[in-house]
């Protein structure tokens, strides 16, 4: 198995291709935007240059990689060999199920169909094609190329074949993988995102404020980024809807987004790529700057 198709060109969606490219898979990377896959070419170029600087790769591996990166904005020109289709566009159940129906309907009947869902059941991806066995979540963390861990999500009909493949696979990308059962937010963000929304409820209710959070989550527990930065991080409106999952799949108020989460996300303050959530963000700036309305008045 030795080639993959990537669908969805964006910031998960190139890291992934990012990784198969530089383990000798050759990829193709399918998008509908072509100005998505023009960008992730150049992200992937720009963090391939970064790799070779710090010297973890030779430069032969960056060419040899970036040779093998092929771009599509058709799903039908990029999947007809593939061992491996991975989904990474965006996160959003009707376009998931209608992706998957068109991955089922063209790719190999031996491919394994995976999805890098944060949050959609895997098992209701899965019943939407003809394979359910052969559908798996391979979760992987953000920054791709740096981060270690792929959550490998076994949805109801997955076979025990297919998930020591993808095991395996995540292994010769040089992850670890560890295996987990669907069920709502799976382990990462069933963890994370209460954590998340306590701290957004602590700052809500006055306990303390931003930067005080933080700091006690990064000194106090040595996270290397406090929660309410990293919410701004992942998105405040991935956050939002993720607790939305959690709360919808368990019936448990305990998930319930804390208002001040929604407020913010109507406002349109998504965190680093809205520009404003809880810090500001300007471009080329790594500078950590409270947002305004969280300075003290
Ligand atoms: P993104 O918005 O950066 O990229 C999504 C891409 O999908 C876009 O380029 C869009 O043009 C493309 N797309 C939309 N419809 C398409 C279609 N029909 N065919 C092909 N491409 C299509 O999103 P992202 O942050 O890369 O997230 C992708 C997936 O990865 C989501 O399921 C998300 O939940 C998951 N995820 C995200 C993170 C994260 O930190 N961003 C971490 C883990 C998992």
């Amino acid at each position: 198995m030795n080639k993959v198709t990537v669908i969805g060109a964006g910031t998960m969606g190139n890291g992934i291709a990012h990784v198969f490219a530089l383990k000798d898979y050759q990829v193709s990377l399918v998008d509908v935007s072509k100005g998505a896959l023009e960008k992730a070419r150049a992200t992937i170029d720009k963090n391939l240059d970064r790799m070779v600087a710090k010297g973890l790769i030779k430069e032969e591996e960056k060419s040899g990689a970036l040779s093998r990166i092929f771009i599509f904005t058709e799903m039908e020109a990029g999947i007809h060999e593939a061992g491996l289709v991975v989904e990474a566009a965006t996160e959003n159940v009707d376009l998931k199920l209608k992706i998957f129906h068109q991955m089922d309907e063209l790719a190999p009947a031996a491919a394994i169909l995976a999805t890098n869902t944060s949050s959609i059941s895997v098992t209701k991806i899965a019943a939407s094609t003809k394979r359910p066995h052969q559908v798996i979540g391979m979760h992987f963390m953000n920054p791709v190329p740096v981060m270690k861990l792929v959550e490998v999500i076994r949805g109801y009909a997955t076979s025990d074949e297919v998930t020591a493949k993808v095991m395996e696979i995540s292994r010769l990308l040089g992850k670890v993988p560890v295996e987990v059962n669907d069920y709502p937010g799976f382990i990462a963000n069933r963890i994370l995102m209460p954590m998340i929304n306590e701290a957004i409820y602590s700052l809500y209710e006055g306990v303390a404020g931003v930067e005080e959070i933080d700091t006690v989550m990064k000194l106090g527990m040595a996270h290397p980024m406090g929660p309410l930065q990293l919410a701004d991080f992942i998105g405040l409106d991935v956050c939002l809807a993720i607790l939305r999952v959690l709360q919808d799949g368990f019936g448990n108020p305990k998930y319930a987004p804390c208002p001040l989460l929604a407020n913010m996300v109507m406002a349109g303050k998504l965190g680093v790529k809205s520009g404003e959530g809880f810090y500001q963000y300007q471009p080329g700036s790594k500078e950590l700057v409270l947002a305004d309305n969280f300075r003290k008045k």
